[in-house]
């Protein structure tokens, strides 16, 4: 079960807890978000009660969660959560789009790029300095070089950074960089021990969908995060592998729905690994956003046949501001802002 206690919960409050849960013979999750504090109480869940621990000085509520999942559950926090990306909200009624190429490429391509994403109407932005490529001969990224060219760019137009973390010996990298949303590939969306280390920090984590990973499976991960502490998650569903060869992947517009309906936290989705042509895009993307999602993550280079990652996917900075305004269409008729 969990117990639910305020913000302005003393450290005495929350030690009386936990000693209750240890003295009924369980074991203690706890999880200090920065909007409230979730304490898990861990074993035979036919010995504790709402009525024990309700009346608790600091407890706002507590409530036996039936499925594997706990913070993230919808049932744990029935309103929407709305992330705060410095003072950008994600979730909620506004509806996101984060912009960019797939990969940092030069100080230039960046600078553009922004510029680009920006007067398109973006108030995110996305490049990747750490790459995860199926071939190791191809492309790697910049690594640590790429963040601050990032970083450089993005500051010229008041643009907060997403970008993906691949191994935790980098988390203090990316936090030097005051990087604002770190992103966890695919690839990485088991790599618990990678979870459990962005759960210790309060930045904001875009988890993408693994290649074929079941919407419980991302739940689950998206818990191993939330659980340490962060509950600043945005889901990103990016495709799943099918029997279809004919595309990329298979956009699983379906999961919108149901996370909306399983979970408090926002959802996003990418397009642009989804369909894997640019052609594609901007279908998709209007698809998600009619489906229920707070937001997309848009592949977008200042001149796509040169793009060094994903060069086919890539919108051009005309399609991309093309894209922005059918988006507004849509999200108007849905009752969104944009
Ligand atoms: C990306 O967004 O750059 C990326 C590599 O995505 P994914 O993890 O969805 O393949
Ligand atoms: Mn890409």
């Amino acid at each position: 079960m969990i117990i639910v206690m305020n913000k302005e919960v003393t450290e005495e409050q929350i030690g009386n807890v936990i000693k209750k849960i240890q003295d009924l013979g369980h074991e203690v999750n706890i999880s200090r978000g920065t909007k409230r504090i979730v304490i898990g109480a861990i074993g035979d869940e036919t010995k504790l009660d709402p009525e024990i621990f309700d009346p608790m000085p600091g407890v706002e509520y507590s409530m036996h969660i039936v499925k594997q999942y706990k913070i993230v559950s919808r049932e744990s926090h029935q309103q929407d959560s709305v992330i705060d990306v410095r003072g950008i909200p994600v979730g909620g009624n506004q509806i996101q789009v984060i912009g960019g190429p797939c990969s940092v490429e030069t100080q230039t391509q960046m600078d553009l790029a922004a510029k680009q994403v920006s007067s398109a109407g973006c108030r995110l932005m996305r490049g990747g300095a750490f790459k995860p490529r199926t071939s190791p001969y191809t492309f790697q990224g910049k690594g640590r070089d790429g963040l601050g060219i990032f970083r450089a760019a993005a500051d010229k137009y008041n643009l907060p950074i997403v970008t993906e973390l691949m191994d935790v010996r980098m988390l203090d990298t990316f936090l030097e960089h005051d990087v604002d949303v770190i992103q966890i590939g695919t690839r990485n969306m088991q790599n618990f021990d990678l979870l459990k280390e962005v759960g210790r920090i309060q930045k904001p984590v875009i988890l993408k969908r693994g290649l074929s990973a079941t919407v419980t499976e991302w739940l689950m991960a998206a818990e191993y995060i939330a659980a340490g502490g962060n509950h600043n998650i945005i889901f990103c569903e990016r495709g799943i592998r099918t029997f279809e060869t004919a595309y990329r992947n298979v956009l699983d517009v379906t999961c919108v729905p149901m996370l909306k309906r399983e979970t408090h936290l926002p959802v996003i989705i990418d397009p642009s690994h989804a369909g894997g042509k640019a052609w594609m895009v901007p279908s998709l993307a209007r698809a998600a956003i009619a489906a229920g999602a707070d937001g997309l993550l848009v592949e977008m280079h200042p001149n796509p046949c040169e793009a060094w990652c994903d060069a086919d996917q890539a919108l051009n900075p005309q399609e991309f501001t093309d894209l922005m305004s059918s988006l507004r269409g849509i999200a108007q008729v849905i009752g969104r802002t944009f």
